[in-house]
């Protein structure tokens, strides 16, 4: 049987640029005991890419790779995950999955600020508009679980930040030790 985990898993999710790392460097100092898990990072560090796409400027994530160092940790609860890729994580063991959204001309801004070349932006762009992230992560998890926040002003940020601790409280509370 697999070990009860004390505190919740936390997917922070949506198109590259909506404010993932912001929003979950800011998230990581209110929720303390958690570990922050940036998945380009994580997957750099652990040495998780099986190739480089020329097209997209991109290292590709070996994902089978990535879970077998992920999934341990994960199990152990507390965790933020941050990846614009939601839908490849085991379903039992995520909590809650926050989809940041993001209005064009505000991604526009932050990903050509980025240095995007042009066809990268606008894939992302397009992705936003779509709503691809939030498709993924509902139909890849129970639609309760699934929270879209608007990201477009540090305002937003900092309520959604209040929003994601009070939730945390909340699961708490429904599962005591
Ligand atoms: P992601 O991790 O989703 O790619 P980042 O957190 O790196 O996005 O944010 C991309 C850029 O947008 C950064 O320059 C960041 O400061 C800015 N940004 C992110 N979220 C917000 C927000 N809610 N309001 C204003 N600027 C933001
Ligand atoms: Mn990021």
């Amino acid at each position: 049987m697999e070990a009860r985990r004390y505190g919740p898993n936390i997917i922070v999710t949506g198109t590259p640029g909506c404010g993932k790392s912001s929003t979950c460097e800011f998230l990581k100092n209110k929720l303390k005991d958690y570990k922050y898990y940036n998945i380009s990072d994580f997957a750099k560090d652990n040495d998780c890419f099986e190739g480089y796409d020329e097209g997209r400027k991109s290292h590709i994530v070996d994902e089978d790779k990535l879970l077998d160092m992920l999934e341990p940790l994960l199990r152990q609860g507390n965790s933020i995950v941050d990846w614009h890729v939601n839908d490849v994580f085991p379903e039992r063991l995520i909590d809650l999955v926050v989809v940041l959204r993001c209005d064009n001309s505000n991604l526009y801004s932050r990903l050509h600020a980025r240095g995007y070349h042009d066809s990268k932006i606008e894939e992302n762009l397009d992705a936003e508009i779509m709503g691809v992230v939030k498709q993924d992560a509902v139909e890849s998890y129970e639609p309760h679980i699934v929270v879209e926040l608007q990201s477009d002003t540090k305002e937003d940020m900092v309520s959604n930040v209040s929003r994601i601790v009070a939730w945390e409280k909340m699961w708490l509370e429904q599962h005591p030790d």
